[in-house]
């Protein structure tokens, strides 16, 4: 056997898995993507209750998390306005520059005798009774008795050659421009900008993500081709009345990437010797466009069942393997407020109400003392028991 684990794709989910696993298991890395080249620059909003599922080492690394995320400019229909992280006793999150993040994992991943193949795609996958043969572009072939999918949702193939379910998806389009920070500070006094405004985007909202000296721009769209999703974003970007005092000075290049966000979670993730990670596995809240959760939580449900199995020298038959979609569903759908069962439901109804309901409060007019998590007033606890922003302690103790 070449490898005890071998995982394909290495975005947030099996970039993770890898460091984690790499601790206690001869580990390879497979990623279609030249990283050695580059890993595609992504600003994206981590949420605070991301941090059990991550070390320390990376949560205090001020280049992966450049800004605190503070302060949420939100429009809707009826409501405007400002979400102040003070009024929750508590940051909302952090700005996260994934890509780097992404990359310090994958350091720490070689550091630990971890295995990578960049610009290389995995063609097909043979399952023989008791291995697993991962075959290349080229012809070349690793054996190994765990395989990780953690192939996000850009391509399913694999996925459906081993006879997984394939979660149905939006596409979403971003893109990113760089500032000076001067500007920056000048047009944004905020660091997230979520405009629910159902005639421009009618599954998710429209944002901005402000990080260090750079901006991303998109929102989420239905199953439109790259081009419409372009064209329409180029639209908002030069008409959107809303968000003209804050392009002042912006120039936005043309390097627009478009990507599914999947709207439910698989109802199978493992079979004998395959797990799937994240966004493939459809762990996703795809109206917040939140898969840095699903993807950090799955990566470490799994580091920990297969440290044990691999230690008794199990052979990673389903039967074995099966606790991790039980955790997943113990621990991540029942927190991001999934459930199988409703998977075919379009989320935005849900979550547009839990909006709603939030703005209709006009929270930022609060006093302090009213509304911090620590104090179970009337509207904290709505707001809290909604899931909208959960602690991270209520999803650690879970974990532990
Ligand atoms: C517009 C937009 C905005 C978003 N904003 C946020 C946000 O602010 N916060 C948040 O939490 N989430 C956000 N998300 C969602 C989040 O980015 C994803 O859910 C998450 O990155 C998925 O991670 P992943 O590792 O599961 O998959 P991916 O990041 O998709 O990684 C999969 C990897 O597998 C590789 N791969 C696939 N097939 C093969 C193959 N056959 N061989 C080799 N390699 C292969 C791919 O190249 C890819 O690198 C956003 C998504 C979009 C589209």
């Amino acid at each position: 056997m070449n490898y005890d684990i071998i995982i394909i794709g290495a975005g947030i989910s099996g970039a993770s898995l890898a460091y984690k696993a790499s601790k206690y298991a001869k580990t390879l890395l497979i990623e279609s993507q030249d990283y050695d080249r580059e890993i595609p620059v992504r600003i994206n909003i981590f949420a605070e209750h991301n941090k059990p599922f991550i070390d320390d080492v990376f949560w205090n690394d001020d280049s992966i998390f450049p800004r605190p995320f503070l302060q949420l400019n939100y429009k809707s229909d009826k409501y405007d306005g400002l979400l102040n992280s003070k009024e929750f006793g508590k940051p909302l999150g952090k700005i996260s520059h994934t890509e780097i993040f992404i990359k310090k994992l994958i350091d720490k991943f070689k550091d630990q005798g971890g295995i990578t193949q960049f610009n290389e795609k995995v063609a097909k996958v043979v399952k023989h009774i008791d291995y697993v043969e991962v075959i290349n572009n080229k012809g070349e072939s690793y054996t190994t008795k765990l395989l990780i999918l953690a192939t996000g949702s850009r391509g399913f193939d694999l996925q459906k050659s081993l006879g997984f379910e394939i979660p149905d998806s939006f596409m979403g389009i971003y893109t990113n421009t760089y500032a000076d920070e001067s500007l920056l500070d000048e047009n944004f006094n905020f660091q997230y900008m979520f405009h629910l405004n159902p005639n421009i985007s009618p599954n998710g909202p429209f944002f901005f993500n402000v990080g260090k000296g750079r901006v991303s721009t998109g929102y989420l769209g239905n199953k439109e081709s790259p081009d419409q999703l372009r064209e329409k974003l180029e639209r908002i970007l030069r008409n959107y009345k809303k968000i003209q005092p804050f392009m002042n000075g912006l120039k936005w290049d043309r390097n627009f990437i478009t990507g599914g966000i999947s709207k439910h979670p698989i109802s199978t993730m493992t079979k004998d010797h395959v797990i799937v990670l994240g966004e493939a596995a459809g762990v996703v809240t795809a109206f917040f466009y939140e898969g840095l959760l699903g993807g950090l939580a799955s990566a470490n449900i799994a580091a920990k069942l297969i440290k044990p199995l691999l230690e008794n020298n199990s052979n990673f038959s389903r039967s074995e393997l099966i606790t991790y979609d039980h955790e997943i569903a113990r621990i991540l759908l029942n927190f991001m407020n999934i459930k199988k069962k409703d998977k075919k439901n379009n989320t935005k109804n849900k979550f547009y109400k839990i909006f709603e309901a939030y703005c209709s409060t006009k929270y930022s007019i609060l006093p302090e003392s009213n509304c911090s998590l620590a104090s179970s007033g009337h509207i904290c606890s709505k707001w809290h028991n909604n899931s909208f922003i959960p602690s991270s302690a209520s999803l650690g103790s879970m974990l532990s």
